[in-house]
């Protein structure tokens, strides 16, 4: 359902919204029930649809309260600013795959694959968005920062679990590498994620990779858009896959 966000009486997310609207004409935004069903919403409480297509859209949960609505609608607004006005986009995979299936020079990914590639976006973008939300639009991070650290803290027992079970799957661990690593540079920590003990080899390495490519990133120390997605390559090829085998978008 079509929510309008003056509705919400924030003059501030108004402001952050036309500076987003004039670099991405048509963009909507939705409130959709909380049916405790949607994993990834649920995660992170609002979710953006469409980017790059006729109707890019916002979709959060009616369960939030009105500053949580006003913190979960500004922070996909500012994904947006960064993919579309700073122009670093986000990344997939180039498909379809080659039709020969001996060709196996392309990067196979698990079905893991998607949600790592939207991690390294999403990771090298919160670096940079919670300073440009405070400071140029007076907006916290208070939930997002919540979310953060809680899904840090289950991760550490869980990935000791799997890894004693010995079901890894690489593409899992790489983005939890990723997110620990967002962990440790907006709550500065890194010391402790780099010491984790007891984590796999595969977590280790995107700890790593991430802090090589990712770790100067912020506001006061903006990538520039081919340095940016030089950076990702990078990080992508540190991980094993090959860099012909990913685009930008939008
Ligand atoms: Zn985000």
């Amino acid at each position: 359902m079509s929510f309008d966000i003056g509705s919400l009486g924030s003059g501030e997310l108004i402001q952050l919204f036309d500076e987003a609207s004039s670099c991405v004409p048509g963009l909507a935004v939705e409130i959709v029930r909380d049916q405790g069903l949607s994993h990834d919403i649920e995660k992170t409480t609002a979710i953006l649809v469409g980017i790059g297509g006729p109707i890019p859209t916002i979709r959060f949960l009616d369960s939030l309260e009105r500053e949580e609505r006003i913190e979960a609608i500004a922070h996909e607004l500012a994904h947006l600013v960064l993919i579309h006005r700073f122009g670093l986009r986000l990344i997939r995979q180039k498909h379809p795959y080659p039709a020969d299936p001996k060709q196996d020079s392309f990067t196979r990914m698990s079905h893991n694959g998607f949600s790592l590639l939207g991690q390294i976006g999403n990771t090298a973008h919160h670096l940079i968005l919670i300073d440009y939300l405070r400071e140029q639009h007076g907006i916290g991070s208070y939930m997002q920062c919540r979310l953060l650290h809680r899904h840090f803290l289950s991760f550490a027992y869980q990935s000791y679990m799997l890894a004693k079970e010995a079901r890894e799957d690489t593409e899992s661990f790489y983005r939890e590498g990723i997110i620990a690593f967002e962990y440790g540079k907006i709550f500065r920590r890194l010391d402790g994620v780099r010491n984790m003990p007891r984590q796999t080899d595969s977590f280790q390495k995107a700890v790593r990779a991430a802090e090589t490519y990712f770790g100067k990133y912020g506001l006061q120390s903006l990538p520039t858009p081919p340095s940016y997605e030089e950076d990702v390559l990078s990080l992508l090829k540190d991980l094993g896959y090959e860099r012909k085998d990913f685009v930008f978008f939008p």
